[in-house]
């Protein structure tokens, strides 16, 4: 595969690791850094898949030529009837920041009627492929874990320093980056990507 992917998103750590599971298949990865004039869509979708939809189709009517990436993600806790899943970067408000997203997950998880109750979670992803105005593909990755009781670990952004992936007792927080990149929800969902790109 060879031209421009535009990364339809504004996060420097999600273009990071997209980037380093991608960099073979294009000529050129950007972002949304790379048009400064877009406004990004409100993300009015109740799925991960509506959500990416209306990302991918926003950047691709803004860069038609371009093969264009938006992935939906985010954490769904089991005790929490899934939440904060669609909402997970505005799970504490308006002016909610990673870091009060986090005080509020722990917050919400000290309820005492949920003394006991297992803390399993998992974090989400759906990715979809847009070029010309049109959504091209679709793929979803997901990393089963649970809540640790307090943050650990300075790596990574969102809830990484509370999220614990099954097979490990370090945060994504703590682990290499590497080790996060390689099981991720979002690795899972690239992986079907580039399997998509390798066909026939
Ligand atoms: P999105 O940018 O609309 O997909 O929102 C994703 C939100 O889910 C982020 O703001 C984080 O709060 C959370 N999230 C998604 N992926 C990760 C991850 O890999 N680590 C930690 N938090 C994540």
């Amino acid at each position: 595969m060879t031209g421009t992917l535009l990364i339809a998103t504004h996060n420097a750590h999600k273009t990071g690791e997209m980037r380093a599971i991608l960099a073979d298949h294009f000529e050129t990865i950007t972002d949304l850094t790379s048009l400064p004039g877009m406004t990004p869509p409100e993300e009015t979708g109740t799925t991960f898949a509506e959500n990416s939809a209306i990302k991918a189709l926003a950047a691709s009517r803004a860069m038609p030529e371009a093969f264009v990436l938006a992935d939906d993600s985010g954490l769904e806790v089991d005790a929490l009837g899934g939440a904060p899943g669609v909402y997970s970067s505005r799970y504490s408000g308006e002016d909610a920041t990673d870091a009060s997203n986090r005080v509020k997950l722990l917050a919400e998880l000290a309820r005492p009627e949920l003394a006991g109750t297992p803390r399993t979670a998992r974090f989400r992803c759906v990715i979809t492929i847009a070029k010309g105005g049109e959504v091209l593909a679709t793929f979803d990755g997901a990393v089963e874990g649970h809540i640790a009781g307090a943050e650990t670990g300075t790596g990574g952004f969102g809830y990484d320093s509370l999220f614990i992936p099954d097979g490990h007792e370090a945060s994504f927080g703590e682990l290499p980056e590497s080790v996060k990149n390689g099981m991720s929800h979002r690795a899972r969902a690239l992986e079907k990507f580039r399997e998509w790109l390798a066909r026939d």
